[in-house]
């Protein structure tokens, strides 16, 4: 699909009627939907007196291997779980529950850290769980095109059943063609139900084994740890038949979990690699983002100096922050690395330019969305007292209809992370006592993010709570 008259003039800037009108002097008539040939677009940016470069639109988010992997070089590698369901049905308890009764069973007194991912062993094997609840994270990974998840958990509360986004995550199970495994949660609770949640579950197609059907159902309480060894078994039962396998003998590839600046340490970035093998000091380009891997952690924190295909790993060493579901690869050069994240960078703003630019999020529109429950807040200040008391008292402010959320906060000037970082997380900037830094103010134009800066603390608390009640007044 080529440029269509309404892109062009947007690129250029001029209305869409401008250039019809061009055409239609050359003879030509296009309505401001239609597609124009290469020949047409160069006549009449030559007309507007404006120069253009004929592109590809770049994805970056799927890393396609170059090679075909030969049957003797692929190995299993371990399932990626994503657990799904409605709210309060025990997700965020399934997965600590989960990682737990792993730690406990590896080694006394080990701490994990949350790096968006980690993995459990049964029987040998290994599983690998996606750390995000819910399917705003899996669709949106889906969005950049990032096919991560082999295996979906669906947890449902056997005392209250299949919910609305229950629904909507077998929907998006079912789009991205990936296998459901039910867990009906809950069964310790007086009041479950399991027999009803069943014939609920059969009637939208997901009839459980136990009843003649095909799909996988685990009864399991993330309260007790009844049924969750039985869960982890059967989900590698079901990954068995999806033949998951990969090349460990190649350069790295996979997608970006989630990658956030650390003040002291940088961009702390967590991979899952899907191919290869990642080393410490391999060079990785993820999109605009690159850099040689400093150090390379597993979810307990330990350093590791290689990670496999399935495996997800925090590195150190990235310049940028780059988006959730971003592919990434190992390149053998530095130069050509920063190449390509400049080209990647360059290509981003002319399909901004194409696109008019990104629509500006400002804090009423976020706001003023319909369901809108997470108020994503970056906050920065001149000193860590403030940032304390800002941070505190800001996220007092969550009611039940606006849950406010402080994504980051720090000591110092805005910069382009902290913006790149509003943009990542759909939020707003706020400064006390604190100015954006040029470039930051740069890219919070390009992002469309905005940032607002105050002298005094409750002045910046009133003007948010008085927006989360929809009653900010027009900015002046
Ligand atoms: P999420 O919104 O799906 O992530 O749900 P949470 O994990 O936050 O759980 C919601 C509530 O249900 C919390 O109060 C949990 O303690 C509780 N809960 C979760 N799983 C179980 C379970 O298996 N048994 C019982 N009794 N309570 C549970």
């Amino acid at each position: 699909p080529g440029a269509t008259v309404k892109d062009l003039a947007d690129a250029a800037g001029v209305p869409p009627a401008r250039v019809v009108k061009i055409l239609f002097s050359l003879g030509e008539m296009k309505t401001q939907n239609q597609t124009l040939t290469e020949e047409e677009i160069e006549l009449v940016a030559e007309e507007l007196g404006v120069r253009v470069e004929l592109t590809e639109a770049v994805d970056l988010s799927a890393p396609e291997p170059e090679v075909e992997d030969a049957p003797e070089d692929l190995i299993e590698k371990p399932p990626v779980v994503t657990v799904m369901g409605h709210v309060d049905h025990g997700k965020t308890s399934l997965l600590d529950k989960i990682r737990q009764t792993e730690v406990a069973a590896r080694e006394a007194g080990g701490i994990t850290q949350h790096i968006g991912a980690y993995q459990v062993e049964s029987g040998g094997r290994k599983v690998t769980f996606i750390d995000t609840p819910g399917h705003e994270a899996f669709t949106e990974m889906r969005a950049r095109g990032a096919k991560i998840t082999d295996v979906v958990v669906l947890v449902v509360a056997a005392d209250d059943g299949v919910m609305p986004q229950t629904e909507e995550a077998i929907e998006h199970a079912r789009a991205a063609g990936v296998p459901i495994v039910v867990a009906l949660n809950k069964i310790d609770v007086p009041n479950a139900n399991p027999d009803m949640v069943m014939g609920q579950l059969a009637e939208r197609g997901l009839t459980p084994e136990a009843w003649g059907g095909d799909t996988v159902t685990v009864p399991v309480s993330a309260k007790t740890g009844e049924g969750i060894e039985d869960l982890i078994e059967n989900i590698l039962i079901v990954a068995e038949l999806e033949e998951l396998k990969a090349n460990p003998n190649a350069p790295a590839s996979g997608y970006v979990i989630e990658s956030q600046l650390d003040p002291g340490r940088g961009t702390v970035a967590t991979l899952l690699l899907t191919r290869g093998t990642l080393h410490r000091g391999d060079i990785v380009l993820a999109g605009t983002s690159y850099g040689r891997v400093r150090a390379m952690m597993d979810y307990t924190g330990h350093r590791v100096e290689e990670a496999g295909p399935g495996m997800p790993v925090e590195i150190l060493g990235l310049q940028g922050v780059p988006e959730a579901g971003t592919g990434f690869e190992v390149v053998e050069h530095e130069r050509m690395a920063r190449a390509r994240a400049q080209q990647a960078e360059a290509a981003l703003r002319r399909q901004e330019l194409a696109q008019g630019g990104p629509t500006r999020r400002t804090l009423e529109d976020l706001l003023g969305q319909s369901g809108v429950k997470d108020l994503n807040l970056i906050v920065k200040a001149d000193v860590a007292g403030s940032v304390e008391a800002l941070r505190d008292a800001l996220t007092r402010l969550s009611t039940d209809e606006v849950r406010v959320n402080i994504v980051r906060s720090g000591v110092g000037a805005i910069n382009d992370a902290d913006v790149k970082l509003g943009a990542a997380s759909e939020g707003i900037v706020l400064g006390f006592n604190v100015r954006p830094t040029a470039t930051a103010k740069q890219v919070a134009e390009r992002e469309g993010v905005e940032i607002r800066t105050y002298g005094v603390i409750y002045q910046a608390l009133e003007e948010i709570e008085a927006a989360m009640k929809g009653m900010l007044a027009p900015e002046t």
